[in-house]
């Protein structure tokens, strides 16, 4: 089976400089996807779901650090600053504010390239730590290695949060996890939104799932929480 290209979200203002990235990266095999301000890259963020994101810190519209300030609530994916000469103190904001790393015009592509895969080799390397890559819910098979979830052999497309989510219910499955907890874990310690997020991020993930296959895997206990459940029971 061909791996699938990887995704890169190219935010850059400068036209020429963006076509001229682009073509450079889809010549190494890179899928690419251009957004030319702030706010096109945060929608594009969302439509595209990208692997890997360059970002130019002078923008319209939304500032670079501002961009990648909101896409960090939402992502861990590895995200390159772009600055020009001379802006570092804003490269110290751009990496305050959840950049991996940055570059500076005017680069070389060699260089550039190498930070792609550096950067990408960081968050494989992270993900492939730690806890199981393979998880499984009768039918569900979340693999956290390559994020992807699949029911029987069907992919489900899923944002980095309902990945997430769905994740840590699988991994406490037929556990009762209330939403504080998922808070917690899947928002983070510091999120200080609504706690019905949880809510609707969990119809989200029924839409996906449960509505979409006819099964329930997701089951409410009123007052309390969520679980998954692993075995299909006669009701
Ligand atoms: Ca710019």
């Amino acid at each position: 089976m061909d791996e699938k290209a990887i995704k890169v979200l190219i935010t850059e203002d400068e036209a020429r400089l963006a076509r001229f990235m682009e073509l450079e990266l889809k010549h190494e095999g890179y899928d690419v996807v251009i957004a030319e301000n702030g706010r096109i890259a945060i929608e594009k963020f969302y439509e595209t779901s990208p692997d890997i994101m360059l970002l130019d810190l002078m923008l319209p519209e939304l500032n670079g650090i501002e961009v990648c300030r909101r896409i960090r609530k939402e992502s861990d994916i590895p995200i390159i600053m772009i600055t020009a000469k001379g802006e570092t103190m804003d490269k110290i904001a751009g990496l305050d504010s959840g950049a991996d790393d940055y570059i500076t015009k005017p680069f070389v592509i060699e260089e550039l390239l190498a930070r792609i895969r550096a950067a990408l080799r960081r968050t494989n390397m992270e993900k492939t730590n730690g806890e199981e890559d393979i998880l499984t819910l009768r039918n569900l098979t979340v693999d956290t290695s390559r994020h992807t979830v699949t029911f029987d052999d069907m992919e489900i497309e899923l944002t980095k949060r309902e990945f997430d989510l769905l994740a840590y219910l699988i991994r406490n499955k037929n556990i009762v996890i209330t939403r504080e907890q998922i808070l917690n874990q899947v928002w983070g310690y510091d999120y200080f939104g609504e706690t019905n997020i949880v809510d609707v991020y969990i119809r989200y993930l029924r839409t996906k799932i449960d509505d979409r296959f006819g099964v329930k895997f997701i089951h409410t206990i009123r007052g309390v929480g969520y679980f998954a459940k692993d075995e299909e029971q006669n009701s």
